[in-house]
């Protein structure tokens, strides 16, 4: 049986989603009104329930005014459970590695950039 990607998140710790949290862009969060399951995976969620469940919560997203300001505050936190600014947490881990790696390119880079000048 496959497992999901993502463990629940903790029901002792609070959920942190946007709709949950009330920082200045979080009133604005088209999710405040959805329901609270789509965002998070139950424990041993099925792979073709969550895809479905992470399609729902990303159709949620696409129309949320706020999706950039929660997508980079999920990025660079990092949040590591749900979908947050339209991408699920493997998503986003994957965005955070890339920029990791172009930041190292470009500290690599600088001095033979100075050096040419
Ligand atoms: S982008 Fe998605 S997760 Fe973020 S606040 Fe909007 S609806 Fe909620």
């Amino acid at each position: 049986m496959l497992q999901p990607i993502e463990p629940a998140p903790d029901p002792t710790l609070p959920l942190g989603h946007p709709r949950d949290l009330g920082g200045p862009w979080h009133s604005e969060a088209a999710c405040r009104s959805d329901e609270a399951g789509l965002f998070f995976a139950p424990s041993k969620e099925p792979t073709a329930a969550r895809l479905s469940r992470e399609e729902a919560a990303k159709r949620v997203c696409a129309r949320c005014p706020v999706m950039l300001e929660c997508r980079e505050h999920a990025i660079l936190q990092p949040e590591p459970y749900g979908v947050w600014g339209g991408m699920t947490a493997a998503e986003r881990r994957v965005v955070l590695a890339r920029r990791r790696r172009r930041e190292v390119e470009l500290q690599h880079a600088a001095p033979r950039i100075a050096a040419a000048g």
